[in-house]
């Protein structure tokens, strides 16, 4: 029943984190070429993801916080095998709207007028408003029905750094978008659309940005540091699985540095960003609830890949 609600709710999304992270591949999923964020109080007061995607049809608007409704599956047996949107299980906004309120403006841009949602716990009330094309949805007040949920939240300041370093993942993989971030009302990142290095520049400034090399083969494609300037951070090896950020097996971090053997001492980590090409079917998103882990059919095959571009990306620049 209610509780019960409100508990599996609070599963989907445990801090604001997941928040930024579901609206965020929801605008991705849409085709978005801008995407804003703006967060308040760490995102307990107010997530906003603001996206030029494909919007919402005003028919089918007040299914959007429904619970398992998604407009991104085939319902054919064995669909979420082989889904490539980020989005499948229709559950986000759900969970955002029992954990906190939620209110969502959407128009696709070839609908006249805009729909506009406000849903909170069991209320969803829909109206028709006018809107620029595409969505906005704002999530305010989370776990202001869950207590329990709230007592156990991160300091705002701590969980507003863990967004900002999120929304910079989805630059560093996405760098051909439009993106910003505000964080209590002050702009935290913006990036114009370029390439890797670019947002490498965005995210971690243009020294950074001078000291990658371009690495693309064998399906896996991005930067990684010059070895003679690279730092011992793994906290700046990113990799992501058609377009999801991904919290890399250590394999693959290893791979990175194993590509880099001969040219600098062992245990240093490069900076990369590896966006890895993997068919559908040889992996699955959907071991872990936030997808952020994926489970590779072929781990050892992908290392490998991954090994062997960066070998080749340095041998083509050579010292
Ligand atoms: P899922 O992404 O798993 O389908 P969500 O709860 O995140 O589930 O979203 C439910 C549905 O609402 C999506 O399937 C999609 O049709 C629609 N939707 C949500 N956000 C957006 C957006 N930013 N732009 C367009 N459609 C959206
Ligand atoms: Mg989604």
């Amino acid at each position: 029943p209610h509780v019960a609600r409100l508990i599996a709710a609070g599963e989907v999304v445990s801090r604001p984190l997941d928040v930024v992270r579901e609206l965020v591949e929801n605008a991705l999923d849409a085709g978005a070429t801008r995407v804003e964020v703006e967060v308040e109080g760490g995102g307990l007061l107010l997530v906003r993801v603001r996206d030029n995607g494909a919007g919402i049809p005003a028919e089918a608007v007040s299914l959007a916080p429904v619970r398992h409704a998604t407009s991104k599956l085939e319902p054919e047996v064995g669909a979420v095998e082989r889904v490539t949107t980020l989005g499948f299980r229709g559950e986000a906004l759900w969970a955002a709207a029992q954990a906190g309120d939620l209110h969502l403006v959407t128009r696709p841009a070839a609908q006249v007028g805009a729909a506009e949602v406000f849903a909170s716990g069991e209320s969803v009330t829909v109206r028709r408003t006018s809107a620029p094309a595409g969505t906005t949805v704002t999530v305010r007040d989370l776990f202001a029905r869950l207590p329990a949920r709230l007592r156990t939240q991160a300091p705002a300041a701590v969980e507003a750094r863990e967004i900002t370093a999120l929304v910079g993942r989805y630059v560093l993989h996405h760098p051909g978008l439009h993106w910003r971030l505000t964080v209590d009302g002050e702009p935290r990142l913006t990036h114009a659309p370029a390439d890797h290095r670019g947002a490498v520049a965005s995210v971690y400034g243009p020294l950074s940005a001078n000291r990658v090399l371009r690495v693309d083969a064998g399906g896996v494609c991005g930067v990684v540091s010059r070895p003679e300037l690279t730092r011992a951070r793994r906290d700046r090896m990113h990799f992501s699985v058609n377009g999801r950020p991904v919290v890399a097996p250590p394999e693959l971090e290893r791979a990175v540095i194993e590509g880099f053997a001969e040219l600098i001492p062992s245990g240093v980590a490069p900076l990369c960003v590896l966006d890895l090409r993997i068919a559908p079917e040889d992996h699955n998103p959907n071991v872990h609830p936030a997808k952020q882990v994926v489970a590779l059919a072929d781990l050892p095959g992908v290392a490998t890949r991954v090994r062997e571009a960066v070998t080749a990306a340095l041998a083509a620049h050579p010292l």
